[in-house]
């Protein structure tokens, strides 16, 4: 896909740096309108397991993390929820978790075909690093899109905050899932304590590269029940000119505003809707386990009930001149508008 700026690493640090901060927020929503419009897809997520095998430094499901009461969604209340998805008339469905062993390939494969066939859902997976087959399998039942951040782009720190994983796993299985059919996702997290100074704006550039579907950069959230417990949280603005200059790098991806900038500073997830990004993900795992899911302090801490979020979040794009759409919203690879 062509930039709509071709931007040089020099460039794109004073970008990140704050040197033009009105040029660029400008500029990354006028790019946003003219492939999306004035349309936010918004994809309904769920959670539906909190155990983890794995144990990376910065997240508050890690394995080793005994003070956290865990949960983990029966098949039946998986589709329950992906249903009501369906029916709050959102197009994608996203199935989350940590990396949970109890679901296998034959299980998630069920849970798939029937999604399928009750509904018109796009669905994305979320499950961390998997086999080929499982995610060969999973396509086949009809999982149309994967995400699988990358967190960091420097291997060394990789490896530190994620014991046992190397880097260049994770990129193979990205060109897995392009090559199996899948729309892929991968990203970042702003502000991983441990991160080099021109690390941001190298990662940009690779992750352009890699031309994928949709580009994720959330701040880093501190974890209390985590090695990275009192180490200073990502920037929220720093976050915001990030994906911007992703949308100038790649104008037809979907660049979601993550739930991790209303942890840090309430209100920023909207206003990352005026700065390129152009998806939203509500969580509609049950209210009952929701706030389990906690990643980060803050992580679904609405107490609201669904439908009140979802009326807030329609009002709140409408004051903004922009509304929800029942689109699937797949990236697009061309002007739109
Ligand atoms: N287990 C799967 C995986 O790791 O790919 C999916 C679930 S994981 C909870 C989803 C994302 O949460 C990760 O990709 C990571 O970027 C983000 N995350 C975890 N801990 C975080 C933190 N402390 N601050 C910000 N984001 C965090
Ligand atoms: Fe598990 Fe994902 Fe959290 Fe890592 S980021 S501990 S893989 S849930």
């Amino acid at each position: 896909m062509k930039p709509a700026e071709t931007l040089g690493r020099l460039e794109i640090k004073a970008l990140l740096a704050g040197e033009a901060d009105d040029w660029l927020f400008a500029r990354a929503d006028e790019v946003k309108r003219q492939y999306f419009g004035k349309e936010i897809w918004l994809r309904g997520i769920v959670e539906f397991s909190s155990y983890c095998r794995c144990d990376c430094h910065y997240c508050g499901l890690r394995a080793a993390n005994r003070d956290i009461e865990r949960y983990r969604l029966s098949h039946q209340e998986i589709i329950d929820s992906a249903l009501k998805v369906d029916k709050a008339g959102i197009g994608t469905l996203v199935l989350q978790s940590g990396e949970d062993s109890r679901f296998r390939q034959d299980g998630i494969s069920r849970i798939l075909s029937t999604i399928k066939q009750q509904s018109q859902l796009a669905i994305t997976l979320s499950l961390g690093e998997r086999s080929h087959s499982e995610l060969a399998l999973w396509r086949e039942a009809g999982a149309d899109r994967y995400l699988l951040k990358l967190e960091t782009l420097d291997a060394e720190l990789y490896s530190r905050l994620r014991p046992g994983r190397v880097l260049d796993k994770r990129l193979k299985l990205l060109e897995t899932l392009k090559s199996l059919g899948y729309e892929t996702g991968s990203g970042i997290i702003c502000g991983l304590p441990g991160s080099k100074s021109d690390a941001l704006a190298d990662a940009l550039l690779a992750l352009s590269a890699m031309e994928l579907e949709m580009l994720a950069v959330g701040p880093f959230v501190s974890h209390p029940q985590t090695p990275l417990a009192n180490t200073a949280n990502g920037n929220v603005l720093e976050c915001q000119r990030a994906c911007a200059i992703l949308r100038l790098l790649n104008p037809g991806a979907n660049i979601p505003a993550t739930s991790a900038l209303d942890a840090l500073q309430s209100g920023a997830r909207l206003d990352s809707l005026s700065r390129g990004c152009n998806v939203l993900m509500p969580s509609f795992t049950p209210q009952k386990d929701s706030s389990k899911y906690l990643i980060y302090p803050g992580k679904n801490a609405s107490g609201c009930p669904l439908e009140q979020r979802l009326a807030d979040i329609k009002l709140s794009l409408k004051a903004r001149g922009l509304h929800c759409s029942a689109d699937r919203g797949n990236a697009r690879r061309q002007i739109n508008v």
